[in-house]
């Protein structure tokens, strides 16, 4: 019997038996988020309260099991699943957008709110929250502060860590904590709050999150530049950034990104004979966008994008942002192996990391597909093998290694939003000094002394 099974009715007297899963295909669906490894947890639990989360908390840190919280499940380094069985620990249930404050530009609410469904309810009364990661339909919240996510926007707006006030949280051994108010400002003690923004899921449970939220912007445009090759869509984004040029989004697709879109979905971004695109948009008062978007066009056409085109209906807008969310899928859907690194740089150095993606294409006979938030460096390196070759597999093991100490090189980090979960434990020490771990595993026995929070993910 596992040490997870021994706990099975404990866990059902604090849940209910409808909120325990242990069949084994019920527990399938939690073994594995996007990055499609894993093995299913003994147990699935699924709280109703912040009591019952505490309650689950104080038992298994009681009887040492591990426990893995999970929030939306499409996390790209395998944070919500376990490494090491023991109980998941699903907040499904966590659904309620609790309050939108329009006079203090606030919403609170709890971890499990779809990442769309609060931008669509905080727009619908003239607000906005600017983060938007890619999977933004089916992303919860809590998971996004989690992972502290980004999205195209951030290159304007910021991540995730902007616009988190304050959280109630359920630390390991169970106690309740609130960290941070409903106050834009608040230097009260340590910064609890932001240390458990971007703590995948190792220091403690989120159960209730409050985020600022900005004025809705009223007017916004979106430009699409085709270029020749990755270069040149690249020298685009150093000429904005020349201009002192911030659009609210600026992305760049490869040619590798752009054919598996076409293949897999018939979706003509540009011609087949296009290196890379960009698609910018500027967002912000009527006249502000216009003047903006007409520097964004002018700082591409100088580098030699042809042609330059601006969306003229949000039909137009949507297809371009809709080619851009698909290629994911579709990098997926050519039944390759998609290992997906968000390796990000300096701004300033994005040609040189191009370089070094070039040289690994070369050096390790690699298919690479390159895409991403190129406004802040933050840039999607997909090393696209054949799963079943081993020599494939070990070729893309070794590209990846250099990756990182590369990307450390240029004064980067080997990950810009995904996180570290198990699948880039390994590599913690190419960016981290010995002393940063030993104070960072401090920290997390500190929270969590007998270790049984997320066991095995960030330290190698
Ligand atoms: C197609 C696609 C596109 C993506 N695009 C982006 C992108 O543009 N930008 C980006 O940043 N990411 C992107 N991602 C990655 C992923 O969506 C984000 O990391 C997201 O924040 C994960 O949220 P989730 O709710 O799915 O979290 P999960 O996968 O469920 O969990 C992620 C981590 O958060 C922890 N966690 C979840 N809920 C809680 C909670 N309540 N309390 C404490 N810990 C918790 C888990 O333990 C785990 O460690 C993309 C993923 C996919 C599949």
């Amino acid at each position: 019997m596992s040490l997870a099974e021994r706990v099975v009715s404990a866990l059902t007297e604090i849940v209910g038996a409808d909120n325990v899963r242990t069949d084994l295909r019920s527990r399938e669906p939690y073994g594995v988020d996007a990055l499609g490894q894993g093995r299913p947890p003994d147990l699935v639990v699924i709280p109703g309260s912040t009591g019952e989360v505490a309650a689950i908390a104080r038992l298994c840190d009681e009887r040492r099991v591990p426990l893995v919280v999970r929030g939306g499940g499409t996390g790209y380094s395998g944070g919500a699943v376990p490494t090491r069985g023991g109980v998941v620990v699903s907040m499904e249930r966590f659904t309620r957008i609790i309050e939108i404050d329009e006079r203090n530009l606030l919403a609170v609410v709890e971890p499990n709110v779809i990442t769309a469904e609060l931008q669509r309810a905080v727009e619908r009364v003239g607000l906005f929250y600017p983060p938007d990661p890619a999977s933004f339909e089916k992303s919860a919240l809590g998971g996004n502060v989690a992972e502290c996510a980004g999205g195209p926007r951030a290159f304007k707006y910021g991540t995730t860590r902007r616009y988190v006030l304050g959280l109630e949280a359920v630390l390991p051994t169970g106690e309740i904590i609130e960290t941070g108010s409903k106050a834009v400002k608040n230097v009260v003690g340590y910064d609890l709050t932001q240390l458990l923004v971007g703590s995948e899921g190792t220091l403690a449970i989120i159960t209730r999150i409050t985020f600022r939220l900005v004025p809705k912007p009223p007017a916004r445009a979106t430009l699409l530049a085709v270029c020749a090759d990755v270069q040149t869509a690249v020298a685009a984004v150093t000429a904005l950034i020349e201009r002192r040029v911030v659009p609210a989004a600026v992305e760049l697709i490869d040619a590798e990104s752009l054919q598996a879109v076409r293949d897999q979905f018939g979706h003509e971004l540009a011609p087949a004979t296009a290196g890379a695109v960009l698609i910018v948009e500027s967002d912000g008062m009527q006249k502000a966008v216009d003047e903006e978007i007409e520097q964004v066009a002018q700082a591409c056409r100088a580098v030699g994008a042809t042609p330059v085109t601006l969306a003229t209906s949000e039909a137009e807008r949507e297809r371009l942002w809709n080619a851009r969310r698909l290629i994911s899928p579709a990098l997926r859907a050519t039944g390759l192996l998609k290992i997906n690194h968000d390796v990000v740089v300096p701004r300033g150095r994005i040609p040189e990391l191009f370089g070094v993606i070039d040289e690994l294409r070369v050096a390790y006979r690699l298919k690479i597909a390159a895409f991403g938030h190129a406004g802040d460096g933050n840039i999607h390196v997909n090393l696209m093998i054949d799963g079943g070759s081993s020599d494939e597999r070990a070729r893309a093991k070794a590209a990846e290694r250099v990756l990182f100490e590369r990307v450390v090189a240029l004064e980067g980090s080997i990950s810009g939003e995904h996180g570290i979960g198990f699948a880039k434990a390994q590599y913690l020490g190419i960016e981290l000094s010995v002393e940063e771990i030993a104070l960072m595993k401090r920290v997390k026995a500190a929270f969590d002394p007998n270790g049984i929070l997320n066991p095995g993910k960030i330290f190698p």
